[in-house]
């Protein structure tokens, strides 16, 4: 008991400090960013992410399976989920966060292959709340995040874990995936994120004239809105040589906008005076053959407080 009225000191005092930074609104902020932080604004060869591969993972073993090289040849700064959960864990506890009162809201992609993330993510924290999200984009918005903040236990902080997947397939190309349960190892199932990759394919065509942009349907809103956050980002993709190199950028150039949206909807849904800090962690989620270990690259973490202001970067010590 005293253990945890020192960790709730502790983050009280985290919260107040907090008061006295010069805060950057958020947008401002991700634009201006230096790239030593983490965040993916880098050229195609010297991305990493700013978690050593080398991170402890004696503490969780959710996930099993045969390690995939590959994915750790294109994916640099790749740790596997047990990593990965790992260090959150860790960093939380390091922060001041109560395990037991933290709620875990995530922002991943449909697709089944990333439901054992989220699986082992609840096994850790309080059963997983849901922001997303098509391709991982939180569509849940500014309501689904004010929704998130009243459930946080009492005493309690959240965590959010966000980011796209990309699949790699056996034979080695990037966005596609094999399906256990599927034999076929060709045709639209194995791509991976598949809405993605739809959607940047149809924001190169508007780009060279060849479809007109896709209009607003309820029917398909979310693809909507995936095609408007990749739209900037054509030029980019349609000037990589070959398909591979696409699809390895593909889920850095989401990543970029989804971490736009999300800081948004941060800074406009802890205007209403919901207690609980806020920690996020972004990165891209990798999916493997079956039978192999599935991978996070992890690209951004950082701490906010109940009102939404900047604390730390959580890749860093507290200090
Ligand atoms: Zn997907």
């Amino acid at each position: 008991m005293k253990l945890l009225h020192s960790v709730a000191l502790f983050v009280n005092s985290l919260l107040t400090v907090s008061l006295s930074f010069a805060w950057i609104p958020p947008a401002r902020q991700i634009a201006t960013r230096p790239k030593s932080v983490g965040f993916p604004r880098r050229s195609f060869d010297g991305r990493k992410s700013s978690l050593s591969s080398t991170a402890s993972s004696d503490t969780f073993q959710f996930q099993t399976g045969e390690p995939f090289p590959y994915a750790l040849e294109v994916f640099q700064g790749a740790v596997t989920y047990n990593e990965m959960l790992s260090y959150l864990n860790n960093k939380l506890l390091e922060y001041g966060y109560s395990i037991p009162q933290t709620l875990c809201a995530t922002s991943l992609c449909g697709d089944e292959m990333n439901r054992p993330l989220e699986q082992a993510l609840s096994q850790t924290f309080c059963e997983n709340y849901s922001l997303g999200g098509l391709a991982g984009c939180p569509f849940g918005g500014v309501t689904s995040f004010k929704k998130m903040k009243t459930h946080i236990p009492d005493g309690g902080n959240s965590v959010i874990v966000y980011g796209p997947h990309v699949g790699i397939s056996q034979d080695g190309r990037i966005g596609h995936v094999d399906r256990a349960q599927i034999s076929a190892t060709e045709g639209e199932h194995t791509l991976c994120c598949r809405s993605a990759i739809l959607a940047a394919n149809h924001v190169s065509q508007v780009l060279r004239g060849e479809a007109e942009a896709m209009p607003m349907d309820l029917m398909d809103a979310s693809q909507y809105f995936v095609g408007n956050m990749l739209r900037p980002y054509a030029e980019r993709l349609e000037a990589h040589q070959d398909e591979n190199s696409k699809m390895m950028d593909l889920p850095y150039v989401l990543f970029e906008g989804q971490t736009d949206l999300l800081y948004r909807i941060i800074q406009e849904g802890s205007q209403f005076g919901f207690p609980g800090a806020v920690a996020v962690l972004g990165g891209i989620q990798i999916n493997t053959p079956p039978g192999y270990l599935d991978y996070y690259v992890p690209l951004r973490f950082e701490l906010y407080n109940a009102e939404g202001q900047y604390l730390a970067n959580m890749f860093e010590s507290p200090s």
